[in-house]
Order: C-alpha cells, then sequence, then structure tokens
C-alpha cells in the first residue's frame, strides 16, 4: 500500500516549524481517535498513519532523514517489523540515521555470488544470543565507462556506526557489568497498549538487546557503538556493470551490545560515455567516414578502449554502406565472469559534403555522367518495389 505523505498527513508545509507540527497533530490526533470512533477501522488506520507521520517529523534527525530519501528512509526493517502496528518500519523502534547512506536489507543477499567478499576479511561473528546485529547499509558508487574496463581500487568515505572503543561495545562503563534487563526481562520487546488496541514494540530499555549495562558507557550512552566518518578501500573488477553490487562484509554499521555487525554494499552505476554505448559486454559506437572512403575503400582509425593509444585500425571496404557495422573481436569490455572480452561494434555512418568547391563539382559531374546518374537517380530495383506499395 503507497503510504500518505507525512506532511499532508498532518496538513502543514514542509517547512512548518516544530511547534506548528505539534499542534497540527494534536489536532488531527483528537480527531482520529480510537476511543472516539468504537470500532471504526478506516479511522483508526488514520490514527495509526497521523501518529506514525507524528513520530517521525517531531524529531530533527527523523525528519531530515525523511525530507531527503522519503519513507525509504525508515523501510530498513523489512521483515520482521510486520503486525507491529502504526509504528512498523522502524527498525528496532527509534534508531532512524539521515545520513548519506541509508540502510537496506537486500532480498535473498549474499551467499555463492562472485562479488561477495571482494575486499577481504569483515569483524563479523561474536556476539550473544540478546546481541543486536548491525544494519546493512548501501552506498551507490558512480564510475567511469574507462574505470569499469580497467578495474580499479577506489577509497569511499561514509558515517556508520562503528564499536564504541571504550566499552568494546558492550554499552557499559568500564568496570561496571552487563545485567539482563528489567523493563523487559530479557526478552527485549514489550506490549503497550494504544486506544484499545496492543501493539508490540522494541523494548525501550534495552532497544530490544534484552540486556542493559549496569552503569552506561560515558563515551556511547550505553549503545555499545558511536557514529564515526569509515573509509574502505573497494576494488572494483574489470568488467562490472551498472546494477551490479560488491560486499564488504562487516563494514556495514556495528552491531549493538557486542552484536555481529551489519555488511556494507555498494551499488555500481556506470555512467554514460561520450563515444562508447555498452550493451552487456560489448561496445558500440558510431564512426563517420567521407563519401569518398566508403566508395574507394581504405584503412581507418576508430577509438577503443582496447589499448593504451585508444585507436585502433579498420579496414573499410570498397562500396561499403552507409549503416555499415563492423566487428572488432574481443575489443569490448572484460567479461566478469569466464575471463576474456566482449566484441566491439563500429557502425559507419557516410557523410556527404554540404558544399562543393568549383574543382570538387566539376570531378563529381563527371562522375555522374560517367555513372549515368543523372539519367537514373534513383536505383532501377527500387522502383520495382516502389510500384508494389498498394498491392
Ligand atoms: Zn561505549
Ligand atoms: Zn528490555
Amino acid at each position: 500500500m503507497a503510504k500518505s505523505d507525512y506532511y499532508e498527513l498532518l496538513g502543514v508545509s514542509r517547512d512548518a516549524s516544530p511547534e506548528e507540527i505539534k499542534k497540527a497533530y494534536r489536532k488531527q490526533a483528537l480527531k482520529y481517535h480510537p476511543d472516539k470512533h468504537k470500532g471504526d477501522k478506516a479511522m483508526e488506520e488514520k490514527f495509526k498513519e497521523v501518529s506514525e507521520a507524528y513520530e517521525v517529523l517531531k524529531d530533527a534527525d527523523k525528519r531530515a532523514a525523511y525530507d531527503r530519501y522519503g519513507h525509504a528512509a525508515f523501510e530498513g526493517g523489512g521483515g520482521g517489523a510486520g503486525g507491529m502496528g502504526g509504528m512498523g518500519g522502524f527498525r528496532g523502534g527509534a534508531h532512524v540515521d539521515p545520513f548519506d547512506l541509508f540502510r537496506e536489507v537486500f532480498g535473498g543477499g549474499g551467499g555463492g555470488s562472485p562479488f561477495d567478499d571482494l575486499f577481504g576479511g569483515g569483524m563479523g561473528g561474536g556476539g550473544g544470543s540478546s546481541a543486536r546485529a548491525g544494519a546493512d547499509l548501501r552506498y551507490n558508487l558512480e564510475i567511469s565507462l574507462v574505470e569499469a574496463y580497467k578495474g580499479m581500487e577506489k577509497e569511499i568515505s561514509y558515517r556508520s556506526a562503528v564499536a564504541c572503543d571504550r566499552c568494546h561495545g558492550e554499552g557499559a562503563e568500564p568496570g561496571s557489568s552487563v545485567i539482563t534487563c528489567p523493563t523487559c526481562g530479557g526478552a527485549g520487546r514489550v506490549v503497550t497498549s494504544r486506544g484499545f488496541f496492543q501493539v508490540q514494540q522494541a523494548c525501550p530499555t534495552c532497544g530490544g538487546a534484552g540486556r542493559v549495562p549496569e552503569r552506561k558507557c560515558t563515551k556511547c550512552g550505553g549503545e555499545g557503538r558511536v557514529m564515526e566518518q569509515r573509509k574502505v578501500k573497494l576494488r572494483i573488477p574489470p568488467g562490472i556493470d551498472t546494477g551490479q553490487r560488491l560486499r564488504s562484509s562487516g563494514n556495514g554499521e556495528a552491531g549493538m551490545m557486542g552484536g555481529p555487525a551489519g555488511d556494507l554494499y555498494v551499488v555500481i552505476q556506470v555512467k554514460d560515455h561520450s563515444v562508447f554505448d555498452r550493451q552487456g559486454d560489448d561496445l558500440y559506437c558510431d564512426v563517420p567516414i567521407k563519401f569518398t572512403l566508403a566508395a574507394l575503400g581504405g584503412q581507418i582509425e576508430v577509438p577503443t578502449l582496447s589499448n593504451e593509444s585508444g585507436m585502433v585500425s579498420l579496414k573499410i571496404p570498397a562500396g561499403t554502406q552507409s549503416g555499415t557495422v563492423f566487428k572488432l573481436r574481443d575489443r569490448g569490455m572484460p567479461r566478469l565472469r569466464g575471463g576474456g572480452h566482449g566484441d566491439q561494434f563500429v557502425r559507419v555512418q557516410i557523410e556527404v559534403p554540404k558544399k562543393l568547391n568549383h574543382e570538387q563539382r566539376k570531378h563529381l559531374e563527371a562522375f555522374a555522367r560517367a555513372s549515368g546518374d543523372a539519367d537514373q537517380p534513383v536505383e532501377e530495383s527500387f522502383w520495382e518495389k516502389a510500384k508494389k506499395i498498394f498491392d
């Protein structure tokens, strides 16, 4: 189901002040409150939507994330979040970070793809049963066609939660220990009432971890992780294409309370090239040639990515027609799987001079006379076909 715009739900403008948002929410919540419309499912739904909108817009960080990414900013929770009622969709209930990257859980992720673990070991493993895994992160990386051809190393920089070094990710101030959460008794979830219906939520005390530090770490406030600018060096394999993703295991968000880190997914976008059009592993380009060359035949240089000079010679046979496509074997993109290269295809476009000087005109007129072109400017076989257009 498509979600409504949060600002529209509350009936405020996009630059509304926090005060205005609060006022608008009170008004709407009163209007749709389940106590006033007992058993009216539509009203109940509306009330949930309005509450959800307010949950986001009242929080400066969440609001910034929403302004930037829309509802997608909060959709990371995926599967598990279902059935949590209006507050569903927030991963773990409260943590939404307005960063350059946003969380994304990839369907069917990972195993066996040749792109996995291209850049070596992660932090992985570890963590007790009540610890929470860190979220996966997505980073969109745009590269040029030449970079995709050659492959390369690239360092990317992004903000992400990393394990707190003061408490080693445990959330407890050094010297104190980690105990079972007194609010949820270690379950990680609590059931609360909203109006007349019940909502299951992540425990607000432990954030779903089930354990809490006796004394919270003074650096991370007990979360076990802090936000940091991180750098990761990526190895981009030759032949990579738009939409393919690289996984860097363990370079996603750090887990909470010592939970395992998520993965970083780098999604590749290869920019369009001014000369080459890529189709899979093949490259296509158009090369204009003179009409005299097409008639007489000869040798031309055409652009290629397949050698350092950027040029390769191509033989044009006499009598080449406009639109003829020549194949340069193995001069296309490197194949990501199985080795080798695709092919390069060169389509020639025959250029007719737009202007003739006296000398050129004289010779061309002589050519036309010699060919009998003046008497028969259009090929006879074409007229034979053209006579049948109404048959
Ligand atoms: Zn800490
Ligand atoms: Zn708890």
